[in-house]
């Protein structure tokens, strides 16, 4: 009978589907007798639909390896290997490491997961380098650019308070094409996220997740999820003017 550290070795093959018979065979009868083992299986899972349905488009690049691989201090050859062959534990590895929220807890869809999801793009953007598809601090470069990518036509502000937009870009959010605006002042960075609310208006929130301030609001048919690395007072102070200013657009 495999017991229960075995079983975890075997977990990451089974969820790709890459075990022999014979060890599936056994991994899934420890599994029925096992709800630890199972629960931990769920969680794999879970884990792999959240990267696979959020982060599609961005394939795990030599770098983010590194620093991922760097972060973990992993230093056992089998579990470099692991990681070599599954890219999508690269993008798993960081969020564990940089999300101490149990957003797991939580269905996608839910303002908790919206607001994770939000984060994820953040963060990522910032490791991968690819904050800006389109960089200016012109909103009527920025306006137009999105017009041609989107259906909607998001509002490209200038929050002042010495920031500079630095651009904007696509990102993905809950399935769901979304505009992303990223704002510089020295150290202090934020990205806001925005898509139409439709039928899923996002409740005015604040968050702090993973060492990032989060707020979100709906204002003028758009939900807007602010990130930053900013204190709550300069996230609030910044979100505030963002509000007065979409709603004199
Ligand atoms: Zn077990």
């Amino acid at each position: 009978m495999m017991n229960c550290e075995e079983a975890d070795r075997f977990l990451d093959a089974y969820v790709d589907g890459e075990l022999e018979p014979n060890d599936r065979a056994e991994l899934e009868q420890h599994l029925a007798g096992c709800p630890e083992c199972k629960q931990k299986l769920d969680r794999l899972r879970q884990l792999r639909e959240f990267f696979t349905a959020s982060a599609p488009h961005y394939p795990a690049p030599p770098e983010l390896k590194g620093k991922v691989l760097a972060r973990l201090e992993v230093t056992r050859r089998s579990n470099i290997i692991a990681l070599v062959r599954r890219p999508w534990l690269y993008a798993a590895a960081l969020l564990i490491i940089s999300l101490v929220l149990g957003w797991l807890k939580f269905s996608p869809d839910r303002e908790e997961g919206v607001a994770a999801q939000a984060v994820a793009n953040f963060k990522r953007a910032a490791l991968l380098e690819r904050v800006c598809d389109v960089v200016s601090p012109d909103p009527s470069v920025v306006k137009p650019w999105f017009a041609g990518k989107l259906d909607f036509s998001p509002p490209v502000v200038l929050p002042g308070l010495n920031f500079q937009m630095r651009g904007g870009r696509l990102d993905v959010i809950n399935n769901q094409k979304v505009a992303a605006v990223s704002y510089k002042r020295d150290k202090d960075l934020f990205t806001l996220f925005i898509w139409p609310e439709g039928e899923k208006p996002i409740p005015k929130k604040d968050w702090s997740i993973g060492g990032n301030t989060v707020c979100s609001w709906k204002s003028n048919g758009f939900n807007f999820v602010c990130v930053s690395n900013m204190s709550d007072e300069a996230s609030d102070e910044v979100v505030d003017h963002i509000k007065d200013l979409v709603a004199q657009q």
